[in-house]
């Protein structure tokens, strides 16, 4: 089995999605199967970890040998063919000897060696382009499952000297956004994967929860021995293995040097975001999760921008209660006020978590049910939460907006229906605020289009930038084969920002960005030129976008987007931003 070199340092680079530094050993989770606990064992019970390794192998031939049994007798005996595969993979020798070498060799427990190896072996399997033989890696996985829970810890003798429950670095072939979100942060310091893009959710949730991440890495990562002492540096995506005393002690420099900065930037937290000419601009924070919430002020934040509900509501097995989400929406208000805290209506599906279990997988979930499709169709669901969040509107300043609306008469029904909540509010004498202000998310090339019509619906627009590039560019967000293709800076995208910006000017109305755009520093200059009134960013991102703001001028900002708004090439506007 290939493994990097215990002893040098190797550099994996991929592409940083949330900033920061994190030092531990490294925890490989391999796809399919499950990874067990890992520790370190002492020479002294090599042979006790081979021992059960055999014992794991030789109950499971026993068991799939009984089931074949089994098969046989109620079927005929061809069906039980399948797994002489099976049993012939418990009994490889050359599978065996791989694993007991890694025992002796990296002085990891059996289960976990066994894992290190089956793992490859099915990998390898999975990277040949071929159905059947894809077929067969799940086989592995399956195989590799039983033997795993054969392992039994009872005649263990070895003592755990390094358990589970240290710091580590995940390194991943791929994280969902539900594993993000259930990282436990005291133990998972940071992640780097295989795959994943800047603009997945995952990433999106490393950021929010300040987990350092890297995606995109380019190196197996099923070469990585676990536990490897690693670097995870999350600004420039690196991930080192193995680092040298000089490394460490380079990152260590960088480290501090971050810290000091941070402490400067805390010094503009009450100063006014505007630029040098004097535009004012209302710049407020993405959220995800309510303990976030006190960390909106700390950024120096003017109110959330955006509040992310479907992790709150989706994360913890059941939607939650009116009752319940009331009292966060109210929390919100009350930590924001007397900003504004706007709340984003359930947004499910896409690379989120559905709403409910789905009879069968969508072909196209970007296309699908997904955003204010799934509110409408759950409308007592959707009820639910806009009558949360009108009574939470008595405790502060809170707006509501909805994502992924397509056409007016999506608008025109979310809005009668947070009506027909309002008076149900009157007639049982609940408090709200009747002048809550209704949004509506700009992140669908036909909602940019028809920007004055919808201008007429609502009191404001915010940009949803991670979505409108890829439904106008027609490039997954999360798709990294693809990710060349997704470019803020495409002159398509930038003259539906302006024409939404134009129709909201045009009907009194005002524009906010809370895509991942208004967190590039890069881009801020074009942003503000460009006339946004609000930019919504992660807190983490926040205190810089302010600095920056705070150093550039409107004047010089409007003319840089004249000349990006008459440039044909994405590359131009990207020039122009630098
Ligand atoms: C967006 O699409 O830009 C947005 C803010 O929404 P989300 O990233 O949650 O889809
Ligand atoms: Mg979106």
């Amino acid at each position: 089995m290939p493994v990097f070199p215990t002893n040098e340092e190797v550099t994996l680079e991929g592409t940083a999605v949330s900033p920061g530094l994190a030092f531990a050993p490294a925890h490989i989770i391999a796809r399919g199967i499950q990874a067990p606990e890992i520790y370190e064992i002492s020479a002294n019970h090599i042979e006790s970890e081979i021992k059960r390794v055999h014992c794991a192998l030789e109950k499971t031939r026993q068991q799939i040998s009984k089931l074949q049994k089994h098969i046989e007798e109620i079927s005929d005996a061809a069906d039980g063919q399948i797994f002489e595969a099976h049993i012939m993979l418990l009994s490889d020798t050359s599978l065996i000897k791989k694993v007991e070498k890694a025992i002796k060799e990296r002085l990891q427990n059996a289960e976990f060696s066994f894992y290190a190896i089956i793992q490859n072996y099915a990998e390898a399997i999975r990277r040949v382009n071929d159905p059947y033989l894809a077929e067969r890696a799940a086989d592995i996985d399956d195989i590799a499952q039983r033997v795993l829970r054969n392992f039994s810890t009872s005649d263990s003798s070895q003592v755990e000297e390094d358990g589970p429950d240290h710091s580590h670095i995940v390194i991943a072939h791929d994280i969902t956004p539900s594993d993000t979100v259930s990282m436990d942060r005291r133990q998972s310091l940071g992640f780097a994967t295989e795959q994943g893009s800047p603009n997945s959710h995952t990433a999106i949730l490393a950021r929010s929860l300040g987990i350092p991440a890297v995606v995109g890495l380019q190196g197996l990562i099923i070469e990585i021995q676990a536990l490897s002492n690693t670097i995870l540096d999350g600004y420039a995506g690196k991930l080192i293995i193995n680092p040298k005393p000089s490394t460490v002690a380079y990152y260590k420099d960088i480290e501090r040097r971050k810290k000091e900065e941070e402490i400067e930037l805390d010094k503009l937290r009450d100063d006014k975001t505007s630029t040098i000419d004097g535009r004012d601009i209302t710049l407020s924070a993405n959220v995800e999760f309510n303990h976030e919430f006190p960390l909106v002020e700390s950024s120096g934040a003017a109110g959330i921008g955006l509040f992310r509900t479907e992790f709150y509501l989706l994360g913890q097995g059941e939607i939650p209660a009116e009752e319940t989400q009331y009292q966060v929406y109210a929390e919100a208000a009350r930590c924001t006020f007397p900003h504004q805290a706007i709340i984003r209506t359930l947004d499910a599906g896409g690379d989120k978590l559905p709403a409910e279990p789905l009879p069968e997988p969508e072909p196209n979930p970007f296309l699908g049910w997904r955003g204010i499709r799934v509110s409408l169709s759950r409308r007592g669901m959707f009820k639910e939460q806009l009558r949360a969040i009108l009574r939470a509107s008595a405790h502060g300043r809170l707006g509501v907006m909805f994502p992924l609306v397509s056409a007016i008469g999506e608008i025109m029904i979310a809005k009668s229906i947070l009506h027909e909540c309002m008076v149900e509010l009157d007639k049982e004498g609940l408090a709200y605020d009747p002048n809550i202000e209704v949004g509506v998310m700009i992140e669908v090339p036909s909602a940019a289009i028809m920007a004055d019509e919808l201008a007429k619906e609502v009191d404001f627009f915010s940009i949803g930038t991670n979505d409108l590039i890829q439904y106008t560019v027609a490039v997954d967000r999360v798709n990294k084969h693809v990710s060349d293709l997704y470019k803020p800076t495409n002159p398509a995208v930038i003259r539906l920002i302006k024409r939404t910006i134009d129709a909201a000017n045009a009907n009194g109305i005002w524009t906010g960005v809370c895509g991942e755009m208004a967190s590039d520093l890069a881009l801020t200059p074009l942003l503000i030129g460009l006339g946004v009134d609000e930019m919504s960013v992660g807190t983490h991102q926040l205190p810089r976008i302010k600095q920056a703001i705070r150093s550039i001028s409107h004047a010089q900002c409007a003319a840089l987007a004249d000349e990006a708004l008459s440039m044909r090439f994405s590359s131009d506007i990207l020039q122009l931003t630098q």
